[in-house]
């Protein structure tokens, strides 16, 4: 039962077939089984999910008020506010914080009858791309346990994965739901900037950060969307746009349907076996109708180092709150206020954490601001184009996730640049503020790799469309990591 997708339970819960209880106690059931090995979550709030479970098991008797997210357990990933369950954004410096209220969209999960089954582990504060940043534990990755889950959103990918949830929720800043997704075969999808309320997502950098599901297959993601998609007013940023029915976009035809292949994501710095696959991919989209043409986006060249002027300035930004005033950690036995700042923040704070501070705080200050933050901001344009061009003429653009598939647990610790490259082809979506999404489209070694599909803003339906003709055309999601 814990290895379907949320699509296959709702009918076994609408049916009566199963109950939520019986399906989350399995989900329990199964964490006691993994979850020393896998470490996919932070907190785990088994008590609240059979409540939870029970209530939308009398919703489901009832037989009104029923979404189709009734009953299904949910991971949340930790830096989302779930009130008075501890929020920890994987940090020392939030190690104790419950926060009053709860994000926009967990509320909206509760309300929909989902069960949450605990919050995900993450790098902290969601820089990185491995899971190895948590202040807490890395999690590992379900296919092979030498290996990293992906990141920061990767407690939440491996969850899916090993089935210690149905559902999940992740962040996405420059990949981070995404590149998990591809490393752990799973589905991964960044919405367009706007279309999911950030209210009560710990900010990191709050022009690129968006909400998103992590599912077992197209369907879901199209499933969660829905739930989690639409205006908020507590998020200035979220659009005022109607919320299709991502539903009615699974068709399974791309015929007419025009595919630019990212070249240049397609050379150097991108593993053999990774382009073999994304190239047969296209090949496969090219059998059932696609048409395919080449496009080059060069100023791709500049987005890593354009992110990391841009987010790295946003967080020395949004950080500065954490200050053991109001949130979290506190650093005793200081007997002045600006010491108690400095070792509070020396405690909290991990190494990436702080060195993100550090480069964000000279990128803004006076005198180099117009020479980095500046000169970033315009470069983010000059990406923003390049896409407006590519999309112009095609209906959306393919590239691979990330290029490797998930590399070794401690491999690139000690190297930052190495492990930012691991999101070479994500963060221009992110810059762009476009939406994407990340399914599994072959092996290698026994590891996943994951095709990246980009659409325009506000056109997440005909992303669905391809990936959900690729799925069912396909049978890479039908495997199974082998715990
Ligand atoms: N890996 C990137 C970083 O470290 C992206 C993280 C994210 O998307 N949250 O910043």
């Amino acid at each position: 039962m814990i290895n379907k997708s949320a699509h296959e339970l709702h009918s076994l819960l609408s049916s009566k077939r199963v109950s939520s209880l019986e399906l989350t106690e399995a989900v329990f059931a199964r964490i006691d089984q993994v979850e020393d090995k896998v470490k996919a979550y932070i907190t785990l709030t088994k008590e609240e999910a059979l409540r939870q479970a029970r209530a939308a098991d009398a919703r489901l008797k009832a037989g009104n008020n029923i979404t189709p997210l009734t009953g299904l357990p949910v991971a949340v990933k930790d830096n989302m506010c779930t009130q008075g369950v501890l929020t920890t954004c994987g940090s020392k410096i939030l190690n104790n914080y419950l926060p009053p209220y709860d994000a926009t969209i967990v509320a909206g999960l509760k309300s929909a009858g989902a069960v949450i089954i605990g919050k995900a582990n993450m790098d902290e504060f969601a820089m990185g791309s491995s899971t190895e940043n948590s202040a807490l534990y890395p999690t590992r990755n379900p296919w092979d346990l030498t290996t990293v889950p992906g990141g920061s959103s990767g407690g939440s990918a491996a969850a899916v994965a090993a089935d210690e949830a149905v559902l999940a929720l992740g962040s996405d800043t420059g990949g981070s739901i995404r590149q998990p997704a591809a490393f752990c075969g799973v589905v991964g999808m960044k919405p367009t900037y706007g279309r999911v309320s950030r209210f009560g997502l710990v900010a990191f950098a709050s022009s690129l950060d968006q909400i998103g599901p992590l599912t077992k297959d197209v369907t879901d993601s199209a499933i969660l969307l829905g739930a989690i998609a639409g205006h908020d007013e507590k998020d200035a940023t979220s659009v005022d746009l109607p919320v299709p029915d991502y539903r009615k976009a699974l068709i399974d035809d791309v015929k007419k349907v025009k595919i630019g292949l990212i070249s240049n994501l397609l050379g150097d710095g991108i593993a053999p076996e990774v382009k073999l696959a994304v190239k047969a991919a296209a090949e496969a989209l090219a059998k059932l109708g696609a048409e395919i043409v080449e496009v080059e986006l060069p100023s791709f060249e500049y987005a890593v180092s354009t992110y990391y002027l841009l987010a790295p300035a946003e967080a020395s930004s949004n950080l500065a709150r954490f200050d053991g005033v109001k949130y979290g950690h506190r650093s005793g036995g200081t007997k002045d206020l600006l010491n108690m700042y400095y070792n509070t923040r020396r405690e909290g704070f991990g190494p990436e954490v702080k060195r993100r501070i550090m480069i964000g705080t000279y990128a803004l200050s006076a005198g180099y601001y117009d020479a980095y933050y500046l000169k970033a901001l315009k470069v983010r344009t000059l990406i923003k184009q390049d896409f407006e061009k590519a999309l112009g003429k095609c209906d959306v653009l393919i590239s691979p996730t990330a290029p490797t598939v998930a590399f070794k647990v401690g491999e690139k610790t000690a190297d930052p640049l190495a492990m930012y490259l691991s999101d070479i082809a994500t963060i221009p979506v992110n810059l762009a503020g476009l939406p994407a999404l990340s399914l599994p489209c072959g092996f290698s070694g026994g590891l996943p790799i994951g095709l990246q599909i980009i659409g325009r803003a506000f056109a997440e339906e005909t992303i669905l469309r391809v990936a959900f003709t690729y799925e069912q055309n396909t049978k890479w999601h039908t495997q199974k990591a082998k715990l």
